[in-house]
């Protein structure tokens, strides 16, 4: 059984390349040890109709790049999957920048990838498709009379009905959803967002999550993703010898060290993570010279006039803090706009005494589980967690934290540096049992059977 699988983006394989986002980073080893075919755009543009595919072995598996069309690729990427459905689907519709002619584009490219995935027909035996960049691929695949098991998964959060109704092209776009067969989300609450907008808008009605559409039964359910938590704690382990891992240590002095590791987007909530650190000084001056956060933020979408803005209202916060808080031998944020492999990261995490993950609306964030699995067991650091990251599920004796509430991001900041250790252990162990329950390889796995069980006669409705 071979599984093609499908995102926008492929990883690069060189093992210490930074990964560009949780989705290539979870799949990467998905696929070399699952042994799946990995089909995604290459870095060439192709003006051609035919699809140009270069394959390449990884692992047990293969990854494909596919030359992506020049006449779309760019209103398709970063006109309609970035400037539509990622900010509608983070719930921020005010930064939403909608033309039929990058919806246009989006159809192209959904046609093109269906065609390219034409030269995998005889090797695959069902296809997974990921994200929202390709919300259309199984109506496209079906009107080319693809009739095995596609799946979907969803690594965003689907927003609630209203806000999927600003979309344009929302009644288009989730009735040719229901061309696949089983819809994976993140959380139980992005299957319900899901589900009320079937309910209220298509008149559907699920029975166990099955609805059925046009004849054909739908299958909703939620896997929430995880990461290889013991590849996770010995890639730490290891870093602390490295030269890089090394020099932060000794540059800290002693101090207590948070860290921050996101993508520069607006759905991390950076702006209101240094407006919480800064707050935390005055309510704690004690904090003042004793304590640094490290905030890693890798350049992304760097086009886009929103990630633009968010860019430069950040430098300006971060400028603002240290300028006026930090002093001659203490600059209290120390502010990164480069990538880092995940073999330094997990150094830097493990010499972290706490993690500041605090996005606004986030479908999981890895970013938090690898912290977690990247502590020393008997001396853990304190993850402070966000809520509204899909992460908070499954990592609930994280100080969780409202992000949008500056002085409760400030009071578990405090609350993180300040803990006793039996409490960090203690929270730390209850974190560390949850992640192995959700483990990156059972929620491959566990996705792949449920799928390759849709197209069964059992599963059927009626
Ligand atoms: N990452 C990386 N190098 C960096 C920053 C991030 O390899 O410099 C990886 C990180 O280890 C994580 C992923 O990128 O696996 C980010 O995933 P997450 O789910 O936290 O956020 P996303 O970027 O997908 O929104």
């Amino acid at each position: 059984m071979t599984v093609v699988v499908v995102s926008n983006r492929v990883v690069s394989p060189k093992p210490n390349a930074p990964i560009e986002g949780g989705l290539a980073g979870a799949l990467l080893p998905a696929v070399r040890d699952a042994g799946a075919i990995w089909v995604g755009a290459s870095d060439r543009l192709s003006s051609g109709k035919d699809p140009l595919i270069e394959i390449e072995p990884l692992g047990e598996g293969a990854i494909a790049r596919v030359d992506m069309p020049a006449e779309f690729y760019e209103r398709y990427y970063e006109g309609y999957s970035n400037a539509v459905l990622w900010p509608a689907f983070h719930s921020r519709t005010d930064l939403i920048r909608s033309s039929q002619t990058d919806y246009t584009a989006y159809r192209e490219v959904n046609a093109f990838m269906a065609r390219s995935l034409l030269r995998f027909t005889h090797s695959g035996s069902a296809y997974w498709v990921h994200d929202y960049h390709f919300l259309l691929l199984a109506d496209e695949l079906r009107k080319l009379g693809i009739t095995r098991p596609i799946g979907f998964f969803l690594h965003t959060p689907f927003p609630s009905r209203n806000i999927m109704l600003s979309v344009p092209q929302h009644d288009e776009l989730v009735r040719a959803m229901l061309s696949y067969d089983l819809i994976g989300f993140q959380t139980e609450d992005d299957l319900t967002h899901f589900a009320d907008y079937l309910k209220r808008e298509l008149d559907l009605e699920g029975k166990d999550d099955t609805y059925v559409f046009e004849g054909r039964p739908v299958h909703l359910q939620a896997f929430p993703i995880g990461i290889n938590v013991q590849d996770f704690a010995e890639r730490a382990t290891k870093a602390s010898a490295q030269p890089e891992i090394t020099r932060l240590r000794a540059s800290i002095q002693g101090r207590k060290l948070a860290i921050g590791v996101d993508r520069l987007d607006y759905s991390k909530g950076l702006p209101n993570r240094i407006r919480a650190v800064d707050r935390m000084f005055e309510i704690a001056p004690e904090m003042r010279g004793s304590m640094h956060l490290l905030q890693i933020a890798v350049p992304s979408r760097t086009h886009i006039p929103a990630y633009q803005e968010l860019k430069q209202e950040i430098s300006q916060l971060v400028g603002d803090v240290n300028g006026r808080v930090g002093d001659v031998d203490w600059t209290p944020i120390r502010y990164l706009n480069r990538s880092y492999s995940q073999a330094a990261l997990a150094g830097f995490y493990r010499v972290a005494d706490v993690g500041l993950v605090t996005p606004l609306n986030d479908g999981m964030n890895l970013v938090a589980k690898e912290y977690v699995a990247a502590q020393n067991p008997l001396d853990p650091g304190v993850l402070v967690l966000s809520e509204f990251a899909g992460a908070a599920r499954q990592l609930d004796s994280a100080v969780l934290v409202n992000p949008h509430d500056i002085e409760a991001v400030a009071r578990g900041l405090i609350q993180a540096l300040t803990m006793t250790i039996a409490e960090r252990r203690e929270r730390w162990n209850a974190m560390m049992a949850k992640m192995k329950d959700f483990a990156l390889d059972a929620w491959f796995n566990d996705y792949v059977a449920v799928l390759m069980d849709c197209r069964k006669p059992a599963r059927v409705v009626v």
